[in-house]
């Protein structure tokens, strides 16, 4: 699917960039000057870029395009200072991201797809299905328009938005070796994470990338059963594949997994569950984030209530498993996986 994708300006590499430049008869060394005002600088239109010829703009504007993401709405937690940006794109698709302010740093939660087809149960994000991927370039928009617009740097991303980022595989590599690039925003590899519902080819694909991100798998069950329940994909992969396709990560990387695991009433949240979960992940080198389900309007599934989830976390703990619960963010803003865009594209 991708390999027909006409990728707009903002999505090219710095080389496919100056392959155009001396395309067009320009020098090389304006590919480097234009890739600055759009991935340094971050530039909302081509006319910003004061410095290059008028007539290569109208040259870049037409071959290409250039077309970046508009603001609908904004809304900012009174509890944490969490923001949640609504984006529409060109093609009027709308999509969320969330900005979450640590004593670390900022953190930006992108979406790398329109709505999503993997059919997990407890989430928002996938009850339309999926509409299409995001180009490289509108996954990049997300984090360039909320640096722009706070005038705070971005130091942290993680594609735990809307959409499985596996299923976008090839948009969502070019993502990463743009976002990482020395000649764009440059952030370290070290800071980004990709969270996936667990599709094992692409998992070891990217194991062989041997990039320093952080893995994070959605596990949420510690059998197959249960997990087929909640997580339709869990027909197609075992848990077992995952763990090996896991492993295969950590050999080549040398980066610990993390597994997210949300914690759902009565469900999957019994100290028998915590117990299989031990026993399958102790030798591998990873870390458990339990996260209390979010709770949507369109499903049945209560949060753990919080003696479940310290139990929980004590079990793994007392088997030197590493966890730790997900502090909520901007509950008050609807700030959980597609709920509030969902809002949005049905009103609208
Ligand atoms: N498709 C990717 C990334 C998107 S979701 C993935 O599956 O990992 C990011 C995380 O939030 C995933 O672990 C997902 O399972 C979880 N999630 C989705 N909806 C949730 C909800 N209502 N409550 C708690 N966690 C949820």
């Amino acid at each position: 699917m991708e390999q027909n994708v006409q990728y707009d300006l903002k999505s090219l590499t710095l080389q496919e960039l100056e392959e155009v430049i001396e395309e067009l008869g320009e020098k090389k060394f304006r590919a480097k000057q234009i890739y600055g005002w759009i991935h340094q600088k971050l530039i909302q239109d081509l006319d910003e870029m004061v410095n290059v010829p008028k007539k290569l703009r109208e040259q870049l504007k037409e071959k290409l395009g250039f077309s970046p993401i508009k603001e609908l709405e904004r809304l900012v937690s009174n509890i944490d200072g969490t923001s949640k940006f609504i984006f529409a794109l060109q093609d009027g698709s709308v999509i969320e991201s969330v900005l979450m302010k640590y004593k670390h740093g900022n953190s930006v939660c992108v979406s790398s797809q329109v709505g999503c087809r993997m059919g997990c149960r407890f989430c928002a994000s996938t009850l339309d299905g999926l509409s299409r991927n995001l180009l490289p370039s509108e996954i990049l928009d997300q984090i360039y328009y909320i640096q722009r617009a706070t005038k705070e740097r971005v130091s942290n991303i993680v594609l735990m938005g809307t959409g499985e980022p596996f299923d976008n595989y090839e948009n969502v590599m070019r993502f990463l070796d743009l976002v990482t690039n020395e000649n764009g925003l440059n952030l370290s590899q070290r800071n980004i994470t990709i969270s996936t519902c667990g599709l094992v080819p692409k998992i070891k694909q990217f194991a062989d990338r041997k990039m320093q991100c952080n893995l994070a798998i959605s596990l949420h069950s510690p059998t197959d059963e249960m997990r087929k329940e909640l997580m339709p994909i869990a027909k197609r992969y075992t848990i077992d594949e995952i763990l090996e396709a896991c492993q295969y990560f950590f050999e080549q990387t040398g980066r610990r997994i993390t597994f997210e695991y949300s914690l759902v009433a009565g469900v999957n949240d019994k100290p028998e569950h915590a117990k299989i979960l031990t026993k399958r992940i102790k030798n591998l080198n990873c870390h458990v984030n339990l996260i209390p389900v979010n709770p949507i309007k369109e499903r049945d599934y209560k949060q753990s209530n919080v003696d479940s989830i310290m139990e929980f976390k004590a079990m793994l703990e007392r088997n030197h498993i590493n966890a730790t619960v997900r502090r909520e963010m901007g509950r008050d803003i609807q700030a959980a996986c597609g709920q509030l865009r969902r809002k949005y594209t049905k009103t609208n």
